[in-house]
C-alpha cells in the first residue's frame, strides 16, 4: 500500500516533491535535532489523488492521517480533543515551490467549547485560551467555510474600540469570551450550522480545505505568473501547537539570515512578543526589529542567533526562517531558501564563495541570469510602485524603468528633449524612421508589435525601455491623445512604464539608477573564467559599442549597417539613390553616402580595438527607408524635384505585399551590386585606414539572407572586386573574413555547399524562426499568447529558441558546416543571443560565440558559464 503521510522523523529535505517545501524542511530540521514541534505531512501525491477521486478523502488516506495522529497522540502524552489537557495542532499547506502567502493556514485546531476550559485550566491562562479559540474561529471561518475575513476583523475592531484598546494585547480574557460568541454566532448565520465542535472533523475539513486551496484563484494567478504547473499539488503539514500568545515570555517571528535586499551579511527580521501566527505580516500590531529580542527574550535570542547561522551552514544559502516563543522556549517552525534582490543575490554568493560555504561554480549558479536586468537598468522605486494608478499592461519588451512626458510623433519627441524634458515616445507601432525620436526618449510604449517587433528591438539596442503590444491601448498621432476606457491623456501628460513587467503607469514614479558594485565585477570574471562561449554584441553606433564594451563585450557579432542611413543629412541621399532612375544616378548617390558609411565603421573599430567587428551588408527592403505619411512625402517631392503624384506611383511600386519575404537581404544586391559594392568599399577603406593607424583589424563581412549556394558565389566575386579594387587603389592589404547568416531553412540544410564559400556562419534566428515557423515576425504577437494560453505552444520562439525545430536546422548546419571547412566560425546574432536558456543551447551546439545587445551582454556572459558548469564538453 502506498504511504500518503510521514512523520516528520520519517522525511528529510530531499523529499520535497513528495513532502512540499515546508514538509521537507520541518522533517529536515528534526533529523538534525532542532527544536521543532512534532507533526506529519500529508504527501504532494494524496492531493493529487483528491482531485482524481473527485475532490474526496478516501478510506485509506483518511486511516493513515488517524494512524500518524494517534502516534503523535502518544508521544505527546495527550490526545485531540481531550477535555482537561487537550492537543492542539496547525494544519498548514506547503507546496514544492514555495508561494508565499498564496494558500491558508489554520491554527489552534482541536478546540471547543470544551477543550477551551482545559486549556485554560492547564495553562492558567484564560486570556490565551480565549484568545486562541477566537483565532481558531476567525481562520476556520475564513478558509474552511469561506465567510468573508471582515465579517470577523470588524466585530474584533469594534471591541477595540469599545474598550479603548489600542492593541488586540491590551484586550482580556472576557473580551475574547464575548468574541468567541459572536463569531460562532457568524458561523451560524453565514452557514447555517453551528461551528462544528468534534476536533476529528475540524481536521478533516481543515485537511480538505488546504487540498482546495491549490486551485484557489490567486493560488492560480501566481502559478501562472512564475510558471510553475497546476498539476504539482500541495502537501499538508499537521503540526503540534506551541504558542507565543503565552504572554510577555512569549512570541513570534520571522527573519532571514541576511539582508534580502542589500544581501548585508546580518541577521535580518521582525519580532511580535504575546503575539501568535500571522499577527507579524498582518499589520494589526507594528512589529519590532529582531534585535529588540536580545533585550526582551535574551535566551531564546541567543538560542535563535545560533540556529539562524547553524541553519545557513547546513543548507549551505541563506535562510528565511520563523519561529515562535513559548514562555521563554524556542521552537523553529519553517526554513526556505530566502528570496532576494539581484544585489542580495550576487553579494550573498560572492560573500558565501569567501566564506568558504559554496564554491564559485555554485556561486555562479545561484545567479538567475534574467535578473541581471534589474542591476544594470533604473528601475522603479519599490514602495513608490505600490501606490502607483495601472493603466494597461502590454509587453515587457525592454528593460528599465522610465517616467516622462508623452509624445506621439518623432519630431515632437525630438523637441521635447531639445527643451530638456523627458520624454516616453507614443506610437502605433515604430518603423526605422522613428530612429531619431526613439533616440531622444526615454522610453517607449507602442500598441501594436511583439517582442521582436522594431520597438522592441531597437529599444533592447538601445538599453531603453520599452513595453510594446498594449494592445487595450486607443492611440491617436493625429489627435495626440491615448485613451483606455474613462482615461485620456494628451501630449504633455506625464505616464510611468515598466520594462520589466509591461505595466503603464499614470502620473510619475520615483526611479533609482543601476549601481554596479565590486561584487558584481567579481562574479562576472568568475563567470568569465568558467564558459565556453564568447560572448559578443549587436551594435551599430560608437555610442552602443563602447557601452557593450564597458559590460563585457569580446567583438561586435552583428553591425547592421540599415540604421547608419536614417541619420538626418542622411535618409534624403538615401531616398534619392532608392528613387534613382538609372544605375548611374543611384551611383552618384551612393558616392556620397560612401564616405559617411567609412567614417562609421572608422568610429566603431576604433572603439573596438582589436576586437572582430561583423558587419552585415544592407538587408531590409528598400521601401522602408521611404516616407509614408502625406507630409513626408509632400516634403521629399519637393526636394527631390519630382511631382506628388509621380512620387506617389513610385513608393507604391516598391511596396511589397510580403515584404519579409520579398526583395531584401543578398537579393537587393543581386539587382542593384553597386549598393554592397558601396559598403564593402567603406569597410575596407575604413580598415585601411585603422592599419595605417596601428590597429589589427579584420573585418568580418556578412551577407545576409542566403538560400541557394550561387546567390553567395554570386554576391562574393562583388564582393572580392571591390576589396581588390581598394586593395590596388591604397596599397595596403587588410585581412579579411567574408561570411554569411544562416537564416532561410534551405540555408541550413545546404549548409555544407555554403560553408565552401563561407568563412564564417553566424545564425540569425529570428528570421530562421519565422521562416521555420512560417510565423510572421511583426504579426505573430496577436496569436502567440493565445497559443500559449491554451498549452499550443509553452514559450515564445522568438524568445528562447525552439530547439525541437529550429535547433535541430541548426544542428544540420552545424554538421553539415564544418563537414565543409573544420575551421569554420559559429555565431548566432538573433534576439536569441541574450536569452539564458537559448545561450545554453548554443553552448550544447559548441558554437564559437553568441552576440546579443549592449545590456544583455552581462546576461549572455552569466549563462554561457552556467552553461559550461552544467554540460562540461
Ligand atoms: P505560510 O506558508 O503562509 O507562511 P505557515 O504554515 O508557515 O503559513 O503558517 C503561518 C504561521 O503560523 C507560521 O509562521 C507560524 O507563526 C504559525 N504556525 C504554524 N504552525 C504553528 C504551530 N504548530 N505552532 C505555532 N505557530 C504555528
Ligand atoms: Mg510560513
Ligand atoms: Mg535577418
Amino acid at each position: 500500500m502506498k504511504q500518503y503521510v510521514y512523520a516528520f522523523r520519517e522525511g528529510s529535505s530531499e523529499m520535497k516533491p513528495l513532502l512540499g517545501g515546508k514538509g521537507a524542511n520541518l522533517a529536515e530540521m528534526t533529523r538534525i535535532g532542532l527544536p521543532v514541534p512534532g507533526g506529519f505531512t500529508i504527501t504532494t501525491e494524496a492531493c493529487i489523488e483528491y482531485y482524481e477521486q473527485g475532490n474526496m478523502i478516501w478510506d485509506d488516506l483518511r486511516q493513515q492521517i488517524g494512524q500518524k495522529l494517534s502516534e503523535m497522540e502518544t508521544e505527546m502524552g495527550h490526545q485531540l480533543g481531550e477535555v482537561k489537557n487537550p492537543l492542539l495542532v496547525s494544519v498548514r499547506s506547503g507546496a514544492v515551490v514555495s508561494m508565499p502567502g498564496m494558500m491558508d493556514t489554520i491554527l489552534n485546531l482541536g478546540l471547543n467549547d470544551e477543550t477551551v476550559q482545559g486549556l485554560a485550566n492547564t495553562s492558567g491562562n484564560q486570556r490565551f485560551a480565549f484568545d486562541s479559540y477566537r483565532r481558531l474561529i476567525q481562520m476556520f471561518g475564513d478558509v474552511v467555510l469561506e465567510i468573508p475575513k471582515y465579517k470577523f476583523d470588524s466585530l474584533l475592531e469594534k471591541k477595540k474600540t469599545e474598550k479603548g484598546a489600542a492593541s488586540d494585547t491590551d484586550l482580556v480574557a472576557e473580551d475574547f469570551m464575548d468574541l468567541v460568541e459572536a463569531f460562532k454566532k457568524v458561523v451560524q448565520k453565514e452557514t447555517r450550522k453551528p461551528f462544528p465542535q468534534d476536533p476529528q472533523v475540524q481536521l478533516m475539513m481543515a485537511v480538505e480545505a488546504v487540498f482546495k486551496s491549490w486551485n484557489n484563484p490567486r493560488a492560480r494567478v501566481y502559478r501562472e505568473h512564475n510558471d510553475i504547473s497546476h498539476h504539482l499539488g500541495t502537501a499538508v503539514n499537521i503540526q503540534v501547537m506551541v504558542f507565543g500568545n503565552m504572554g510577555n515570555d512569549s512570541g513570534t517571528g520571522v527573519a532571514f539570515t541576511r539582508n534580502p535586499s542589500t544581501g548585508e551579511n546580518k541577521l535580518y527580521g521582525e519580532f511580535l512578543v504575546n503575539a501568535q501566527g500571522e499577527d507579524v505580516v498582518a499589520g494589526i500590531r507594528t512589529p519590532k526589529d529582531i534585535e529588540e529580542m536580545k533585550n526582551l527574550l535574551p535566551e531564546a535570542y541567543q538560542q535563535f542567533k545560533e540556529v539562524a547561522q547553524l541553519l545557513e551552514k547546513h543548507y549551505r544559502d541563506m535562510q528565511d526562517i520563523e519561529f515562535t516563543v513559548n514562555r521563554g522556549k524556542l521552537f523553529m517552525l519553517q526554513t526556505r531558501t530566502g528570496k532576494r534582490t539581484a544585489q542580495a543575490a550576487i553579494q550573498v554568493a560572492v560573500d558565501m564563495v569567501e566564506e568558504g560555504l559554496i564554491t564559485k561554480e555554485e556561486a555562479v549558479l545561484r545567479m538567475n541570469p534574467s535578473d541581471l536586468d534589474q542591476l544594470l537598468h533604473p528601475t522603479f522605486d519599490e514602495k513608490a510602485l505600490e501606490e502607483a494608478a495601472l493603466i494597461t499592461k502590454g509587453l515587457p519588451a525592454s528593460s528599465g524603468a522610465a517616467c516622462g512626458k508623452i509624445y506621439f510623433t518623432p519630431e515632437e519627441a525630438v523637441n521635447a528633449h531639445a527643451r530638456g524634458e523627458i520624454v516616453i515616445l507614443v506610437r502605433n507601432e515604430t518603423s526605422p524612421e522613428d530612429i531619431e525620436g526613439m533616440v531622444a526618449s526615454a522610453g517607449i510604449l507602442t500598441a501594436k508589435g511583439g517582442m521582436t517587433s522594431h520597438a522592441a528591438v531597437v529599444a533592447r539596442g538601445m538599453g531603453k525601455c520599452c513595453v510594446s503590444g498594449a494592445g487595450e491601448l486607443n492611440i491617436s498621432e493625429q489627435e495626440k491623445t491615448m485613451k483606455i476606457e474613462a482615461i485620456s491623456l494628451t501630449e504633455g501628460d506625464f505616464i510611468s512604464l515598466d520594462g520589466n513587467t509591461g505595466c503603464v503607469y499614470h502620473g510619475k514614479i520615483a526611479t533609482r539608477e543601476a549601481r554596479l558594485g565590486g561584487r558584481f565585477v567579481t562574479l562576472m570574471e568568475w563567470a568569465d573564467d568558467l564558459r565556453k562561449l564568447k560572448v559578443r554584441t549587436n551594435a551599430d553606433t560608437p555610442r552602443d559599442s563602447a557601452k557593450a564594451v564597458e559590460f563585457g563585450a569580446e567583438g561586435i557579432g552583428l553591425c547592421r549597417t540599415e540604421h547608419m542611413f536614417f541619420e538626418e543629412n542622411r535618409i534624403a541621399v538615401m531616398r534619392r539613390m532608392i528613387l534613382s532612375r538609372t544605375e548611374d544616378a543611384r551611383r552618384k548617390a551612393l558616392a556620397e553616402l560612401m564616405p559617411m558609411q567609412r567614417d562609421d565603421f572608422v568610429a566603431i573599430f576604433k572603439v573596438m580595438g582589436d576586437r572582430p567587428v561583423t558587419i552585415r551588408l544592407l538587408d531590409p527592403p528598400l521601401h522602408e527607408f521611404l516616407p509614408t505619411a502625406e507630409a513626408d512625402i509632400q516634403r521629399l517631392a519637393g526636394e527631390l524635384d519630382v511631382s506628388v503624384s509621380q512620387l506617389k506611383e513610385t513608393v507604391r511600386e516598391l511596396a511589397e505585399v510580403n515584404p519579409m519575404l520579398g526583395h531584401r537581404g543578398c537579393r537587393l544586391a543581386v539587382t542593384y551590386p553597386e549598393i554592397y559594392e558601396m559598403q564593402v568599399q567603406a569597410i575596407m577603406e575604413a580598415a585601411t585606414q585603422l592599419k595605417r593607424e596601428g590597429h589589427h583589424v579584420i573585418p568580418e563581412i556578412m551577407i545576409p539572407l542566403i538560400g541557394e549556394i550561387k546567390e553567395l558565389q554570386y554576391v562574393k566575386e562583388l564582393v572580392l572586386k571591390v576589396i581588390r579594387q581598394v586593395g590596388n587603389d591604397t596599397g595596403e592589404t587588410v585581412p579579411y573574413l567574408i561570411g554569411t547568416m544562416i537564416e532561410i531553412p534551405r540555408a541550413a540544410i545546404t549548409a555544407d555547399d555554403i560553408a565552401k564559400e563561407a568563412e564564417f556562419f553566424s545564425f540569425g534566428t529570428n528570421d530562421l524562426t519565422q521562416m521555420t515557423y512560417g510565423f510572421s515576425r511583426d504579426d505573430a504577437g496577436k496569436f502567440i499568447k493565445e497559443y500559449r494560453d491554451k498549452g499550443i505552444l509553452e514559450k515564445d520562439p522568438f524568445q528562447q529558441i525552439d530547439r525541437r525545430g529550429v535547433g535541430e536546422l541548426m544542428k544540420t548546419a552545424v554538421k553539415l558546416g564544418l563537414e565543409s571547412r573544420s575551421d569554420l566560425k559559429l555565431g548566432i546574432c538573433g534576439e536569441h543571443g541574450g536569452d539564458p536558456s537559448s545561450v545554453e543551447f548554443c553552448h550544447l551546439l559548441g558554437l564559437d560565440y553568441v552576440s546579443c545587445s549592449p545590456f544583455r551582454v552581462p546576461i549572455a556572459r552569466l549563462a554561457a558559464a552556467q552553461a559550461a558548469i552544467r554540460y562540461p564538453s
